[in-house]
Order: structure tokens, then sequence, then C-alpha cells
């Protein structure tokens, strides 16, 4: 029964494999015994039977892999705690997205990745237009729902190799491997067009809510810092621009002092406004 229970659980790993094969090798082992018994002989009577070659090896045997299996459960249970852990801490509890210490630790890794398999990939930021007004004029609940609203048409339009999270406050981030600057424009494009149209629950029928997009390519030698320094200055653009807009990187372009660290960002936001 408990090798068919793991068998099908679909998400098996290398540890769940191990614990079916030791439980495959338990039931053959409680199988064989009858076998064993009639042909090393079990003793005629419970004084005989623990002299026996047969009590030996049954017992030991039986020892070692009810040892064995408890110990591979005790792994498994802190295998599966420590993942539950690390979810949590990289998760944002009101979007569902990863938080900015899972994004990035995800994207660095996908990034590094998609580097030495010499494929493209691209950076969209985004942050929502007049956030504070939302907040001020219809309460924080509200600004929560704008946010679950926006995560949730970032994540439904996306890629599925993004990594996609909730860098804090109302701004978002959304590395896309395998993917050029025209096709992230596409997207970014995709998300502004349909959230801008659509009604959040509460907010009124004609309240619009708009966000405006940064989006760069991922360059030889670029670090997640690097792309997201220059994603940061397109977004900045997007917002100096008047808002509502995608606009791209150029990688060549000087970047302004006041978005020149990742750090720095949300006092270059202060100064937009
Ligand atoms: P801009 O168009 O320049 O981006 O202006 P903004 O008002 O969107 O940006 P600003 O940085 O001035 O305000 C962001 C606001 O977001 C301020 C803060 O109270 C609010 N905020 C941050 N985190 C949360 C949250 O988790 N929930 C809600 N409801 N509001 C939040
Ligand atoms: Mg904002
Ligand atoms: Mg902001």
């Amino acid at each position: 029964m408990c090798l068919a229970m793991v068998l099908r659980f679909k998400r098996r790993k290398v540890l769940d494999v191990w614990l079916a094969v030791l439980f495959g090798v338990s039931s053959l082992q409680f199988l064989l015994k009858p076998f064993a018994a009639v042909l090393l002989g079990s003793g005629d009577s419970a004084q005989a039977y623990i002299g026996t070659t047969y009590a030996a090896l049954s017992q030991s045997s039986g020892a070692m892999l009810l040892i064995a299996n408890g110990l591979l459960m005790l792994l498994i249970i802190v295998r599966d705690a420590m993942a539950e852990i690390t979810a949590r801490s990289e998760t944002d509890t009101l979007s569902g997205l990863l938080n900015r210490r899972g994004f990035e630790d995800r994207a660095d890794r996908l990034l590094a990745t998609t580097m030495r398999a010499g494929l493209p990939g691209a950076m969209v930021v985004a942050d929502l237009d007049h956030f504070k007004a939302i907040n001020d004029s219809h309460g924080h609940e509200a600004g929560d729902r704008v946010i679950r609203a926006f995560a949730d048409m970032l994540g439904a339009t996306a890629d599925e190799r993004a990594v996609i999270g909730r860098l804090g406050g109302e701004e978002f981030a959304v590395f896309i491997p395998g993917t050029n600057l025209p096709t992230a424009r596409l997207y970014a494009e995709g998300v502004r067009s349909g959230f801008s149209s659509i009604s959040i629950a509460n907010l009124g029928p004609d309240r619009r809510v708009s966000a405006s997009f940064g989006v760069a390519a991922l360059t030889e030698g670029d670090s997640l810092s690097d792309l997201l320094r220059r994603t940061d200055a397109a977004l900045y653009e997007a917002k100096k621009g008047g808002r509502d807009r995608v606009c791209v990187s150029d990688p060549d372009a000087e970047l302004p002092p006041a978005v020149v660290t990742h750090g720095e960002r949300r006092q270059g936001s202060r100064q937009r406004d």
C-alpha cells in the first residue's frame, strides 16, 4: 500500500523514488520469509528459533529495512518542510507572486542559464500610475485589490518560463528567458492595454488604473542588476513621458543619475513626481 501511494504521487523526487524502492524491498523481504524459513529451518520452538540462521537473517534484515525506511521518511519530511519554508519566505502573500528576494534569486539563476545557453532574454518592469491616489481616495483595501488584479494580469499573459515578482509596493518585474526585445515589448503592451481597460471591483464603473512599463534586453555579460538598471531607466522614461506607456531601453543611452543604481530607484520615482 505504501509503495502504491508513492508510485501514484506525480511529482516524485529522488528521495521519493528511494522510498518506493525500500517499500518494495520490504514487501519482498516479508513475502520471501516463509520460503527462507522452510529452506533454512526456523526451529521447533521459540528457544530453538533464536539460534537459527533464518532468525539472524530475518531479524537483522527486518531491522535494517525498518531503520532505513524511518530515516528516509524523516529526510523527506525535513526536505518538504525546508521547501515549504523557502517558498513562504520567497512569496508575496498579497499578490501570490515572488517577493523581491524570491524574484532576485530565481531571476539571477535563470539569467545565468539563459546566457550560458546563448539564448536571448528580456526584463519588463512595471509600476502602477498614481497608485497613492487610489489608496487615498478608495482606501488601502481597494489598493490591494488593484495590486492583485495587476499581478493576475502579469501572470495570465506571461510566457510559462517567465519569473514574475512583486519587487515592493506597486512595482513588478518579469524576467523572460528565450525572448527578444520586440516580443517582450509586445507582452508589456498587452498587459498595459489589457489592464487599463478593465474595471476593478468597488473602484467605480468608470475608474481605470494604468501602469507604466520599462523593457530591456539581456546583453552579453549582463548581471541581474545591470539588466534591472537599464529596465528601470526605461520605466523612468515611461513615467516622464506621461505614464500609461511602454518604453524600451536604449542600451547605449547614458543613464540619468537619479536611477543609476537599483537601490536609488525609489528616490528616482519620487523625483518623477
Ligand atoms: P507614480 O505614478 O509616479 O508611480 O505615482 P504613485 O502614486 O503610483 O507612486 P508613489 O511611490 O508615490 O506611491 C506608491 C504608494 O503605494 C504609496 C504606498 O502607500 C502604496 N503602497 C505600497 N505598498 C502597498 C500595498 O501593499 N498595498 C496598498 N494598498 N498600497 C501600497
Ligand atoms: Mg506608482
Ligand atoms: Mg513605485
